[in-house]
């Protein structure tokens, strides 16, 4: 899905097809106020749902990938696995800190 720069920004100027006057958005569709003429605007909610979607789904990876599991004993209570992330610390030559937390307790602790 290849999407060009203003698409779905700068629509043409809506005419109605009817009368040829302005149409004007109303509820969500176009409506003429000449002749009574509306357009249930199919195209324009579907460029909605595709950016919502598109939205939803960087959210989605990004959780993802701070919320990984590995298998680790607790040393608290021992369940055998914890989410962990990596967590840089200041000084960027310095591997970043592994940080694990118990899926069961939720204890937290460090892996150097
Ligand atoms: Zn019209
Ligand atoms: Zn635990």
């Amino acid at each position: 899905m290849a999407l060009k720069y203003g698409d779905g920004i700068h629509a043409p100027m809506p005419f109605c097809p009817e009368c040829k006057s302005m149409v004007y958005p109303k509820d969500g569709k176009l409506s003429c106020r000449k002749c009574g003429w509306t357009s249930e605007g199919p195209t324009q909610k579907k460029v909605v749902t595709t950016e919502a979607t598109a939205k939803e789904r960087v959210v989605v990876e990004k959780s993802v990938d701070t919320r990984q599991q590995q298998e680790i004993e607790c040393p608290k209570c021992g369940h055998g696995k914890a989410y962990f992330h990596l967590m840089q610390t200041r000084k960027s030559d310095e591997p970043p800190t592994e940080i694990n937390e118990c899926m069961k307790c939720g204890h937290s602790w460090r892996e150097y």
